[in-house]
């Protein structure tokens, strides 16, 4: 079954946790957990995993925390702590006082390991690294159990205090779980628990020298929360064994459910923290808030608002199978948003000028334009007319192809909010042959509004007045990539598929008057062109827009021809 059309009521996750609650599992309690590890900045499949966690503790009536995953301490920042908090804010969760680090459980965590040596469930290892990897074994051979196996339950003891007391040096150890090195679950091969590391942490500076590794930690960490169901992404599921072994053996009074789904993958796009910081780090994209980038702060200062990103997150739904969403859906649930919030405008980007011969010189009109024709209460604006103007480039053709029925010599089209004008002369660069100006003469019965201006032409075109204009920069966005999957069979050439492309600065735009004022995150739909965010890079002099999406959708035809 499709994921798509499903309703978020009716997943497969939500109607588990409908059974639980009825079942009366976990005392009817609902309370789930988002857990991102502060070593990246957060993207939209971290959205998914949010809208599903938050909202799930939303409509059950339970709560969710935001959990810092940082066991790892060469990775992680403080910075990224911020920014993630930053970002979930942004998106509209709310942690309440739930804020909590997997790092403030250390020191439980080593009593869970101290309780599993007394047990004889967990052993210290002196096999250097590369002779555990090799007796672990294959998928289709059994591991092999590693001579220190059988250590005494006091030795074990004595071993894993010096381990945390740093008498001994990196890779010396581990501590492994004594399960069973024949499982068919290589999880299940005394897996490693913990590691010496004399490294800093960015909390715990050097108050420990043994991590817990992220197996060991995650499922404990969701317990000692009282998390009652973790849900994770689907490489976990073949970890659930060893996290409801570790959680039973260390005997907790809350023994998480873990519901695995399938991550979030966009077409044209890599998701994976990694690739992402090779991107930012080779300087590729210009920062982790790059429009281009799938990263919350990319889609934010591309434009995307929260309740679009949240719509699509919806949409798409939860599935227990991985797959490739288009690129496209997401842009859906941007153009519905904006097409109801944001304001209309006239730019022109690549400008041709417009001269009507027969209006006076002098004569400047204050037309009147909507501002909003999906929302009236977003009233109207004034915008200056005058003799000479500036249309796009494209919206002129002096020989003009079949079905073209913009501007050519001889026609006619209307001037948004304004007249009608017909092309009498075209004016041409003597060097180039490019047409440098349009001559046209404007019909005064033709103005919007008046009664008699309903003759029709076959098209209207916008434009803006040279003398009132102001000059903006404005910066086009293509996909990132050439190809639908760029990271297909973990792809270490990525790289090669970026999109040379991607980024179109236009330095020639033309803006209406009265954006000269848009502030920095404000948003607008520039008529025919598509849904504009005003960039913090603008200045009192300057405004720079960033494309959020164009007003179609664009991407059937890239579909269709991929090398266009
Ligand atoms: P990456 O592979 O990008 O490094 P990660 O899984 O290591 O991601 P975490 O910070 O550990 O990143 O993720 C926090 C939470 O977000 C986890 O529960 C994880 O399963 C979830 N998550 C991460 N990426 C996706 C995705 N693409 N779709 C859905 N959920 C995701
Ligand atoms: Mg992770």
């Amino acid at each position: 079954m499709s994921a798509e059309g499903l309703s978020s009521s009716s997943d497969f996750i939500r109607a588990i946790i409908t059974e639980d609650v009825r079942a009366g599992k976990f005392g009817g309690r609902v309370h789930t957990r988002f857990p991102p590890e502060p070593n990246g900045h957060l993207h939209i499949g971290h959205a998914k995993s949010m809208c599903l966690n938050f909202g799930v503790a939303e409509e059950f009536h339970g709560l969710c925390n935001l959990r810092f995953d940082d066991t790892n301490p060469t990775t992680e920042h403080m910075d990224y702590v911020r920014s993630i908090q930053e970002d979930v804010r942004w998106l509209g969760f709310d942690w309440g006082d739930r804020l909590f680090y997997a790092s403030d459980y250390f020191e439980q965590l080593y009593q869970y390991a101290v309780k599993l040596i007394r047990k004889g469930k967990a052993y210290v290892d002196s096999l250097s690294a590369e002779e555990i990897r090799a007796f672990r074994g294959t998928l289709t051979e059994p591991g092999k159990e590693s001579p220190y196996r059988t250590r005494s339950i006091e030795e074990n003891l004595d071993l894993f205090a010096r381990m945390r007391a740093g008498e001994f040096p990196d890779g010396a150890h581990v501590l492994r779980a004594k399960i069973d090195m024949a499982s068919p679950n290589i999880n299940l091969r005394d897996p490693t628990l913990y590691r010496i590391r004399h490294v800093s942490h960015y909390r715990t500076g050097a108050a420990w020298c043994i991590y817990p590794t992220y197996d060991f930690a995650h499922p404990l960490s969701d317990s000692i929360e009282g998390i009652t169901h973790s849900l994770c992404t689907l490489e976990f599921e073949d970890h659930r064994p060893l996290y409801d072994w570790i959680l039973d053996e260390c005997e907790v009074a809350c023994h998480s459910r873990q519901i695995e789904f399938a991550r979030l993958n966009l077409s044209y796009t890599v998701m994976s923290k990694r690739k992402l910081i090779q991107l930012v780090d080779g300087g590729y994209v210009r920062g982790w808030d790059d429009p281009r980038l799938p990263t919350l702060k990319g889609l934010r200062r591309r434009g995307y608002t929260p309740e679009a990103i949240r719509a699509f997150c919806d949409r798409i739904g939860v599935a227990k199978r991985d797959s490739i969403i288009e690129m496209a859906q997401l842009e859906h649930a941007i153009r519905e948003d904006l097409n109801q919030r944001a304001p209309r405008a006239m730019a022109v980007l690549r400008p041709l000028r417009l001269v009507i011969e027969n209006y006076p010189e002098d004569r400047v009109e204050e037309l009147e334009a909507v501002n909003n024709p999906e929302d009236p209460k977003m009233g109207v604006r004034p915008i200056p007319f005058s003799r000479v103007l500036y249309i796009e480039q494209d919206d002129f053709r002096e020989v003009p192809p079949p079905k073209f029925f913009r501007l050519s010599p001889g026609k006619e089209v209307r001037l948004r909010y304004a007249y009608i004008v017909k092309c009498v002369d075209v004016i041409k660069d003597p060097h180039t042959g490019n047409p440098v100006e349009v001559r046209c003469t404007y019909d005064p019965e033709t103005r919007s509004g008046l009664p008699q201006a309903n003759r029709k032409v076959k098209a209207t075109i916008h434009w803006v007045s040279a003398a009132h204009a102001v000059p903006a920069e404005i910066r086009l966005y293509g996909p990132l990539f050439t190809k639908a999957n760029p990271a297909e069979d973990d792809d270490k050439d990525f790289l090669k598929w970026l999109n040379p492309r991607s980024l179109e600065i236009v330095n020639s735009a033309r803006i209406e008057p009265r954006l000269a004022q848009a502030q920095p995150g404000s948003r607008y739909q520039f008529e025919r062109l598509g849904y504009f965010f005003v960039d913090p890079d603008s200045t009192d002099e300057r405004v720079v827009f960033n494309q959020t999406v164009a007003l179609r959708d664009a991407w059937a035809k890239i579909e269709k021809s991929p090398n266009k």
